[in-house]
């Protein structure tokens, strides 16, 4: 799964109409996308993706902002895909994201912060298992 990572395009650049070119900046990049789907998560779908952050004290706003309206799930392919991606989508606090970022470009807030990667390989398999079976990656 090395060269596997999971993405969110979140709720606030849907609901912004900038899917598109994010995608659009995905593939620029060199990823090759192997599977994208639209959904709209439950409050308790988010609470289960979201299961690590669960006593932080953003959990609640969080989970409730990541299944307000739809998103757009990913599984993206590069080498390295895990810090790759984590290099295009830019700091979690857009304000602290580097210029040319998706973050930088597309995040309203450090909440409302318009992509979702994964942190590690673990975690990507663990994140690509809870959104796709095996029939929607190609
Ligand atoms: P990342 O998405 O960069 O991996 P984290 O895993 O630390 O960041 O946090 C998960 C998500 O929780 C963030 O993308 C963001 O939507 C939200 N979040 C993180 N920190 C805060 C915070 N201090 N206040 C509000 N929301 C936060
Ligand atoms: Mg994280």
């Amino acid at each position: 799964m090395s060269n596997l990572t999971f993405g969110i395009i979140k709720p606030d650049a849907v609901r912004k109409g900038v899917q598109g070119a994010i995608i659009q900046r995905i593939l620029d990049d060199g990823f090759k996308i192997r599977g994208l789907k639209l959904i709209h998560q439950t409050r308790k779908h988010a609470e289960g993706f979201y299961e690590v952050h669960k006593e932080r004290p953003f959990f609640g706003d969080l989970t409730e902002f990541m299944s307000s309206g739809p998103c757009v799930v990913m599984v993206l392919e590069k080498e390295n895909a895990v810090p790759a991606w984590r290099t295009l989508m830019g700091a979690t606090n857009p304000e602290e994201a580097d210029e040319g970022t998706l973050r930088r470009e597309f995040a309203s807030s450090i909440g409302e912060n318009a992509v979702h990667g994964s942190d590690s390989e673990e975690n990507a398999a663990i994140e690509i298992a809870y959104f796709f079976s095996k029939l929607e990656l190609v």
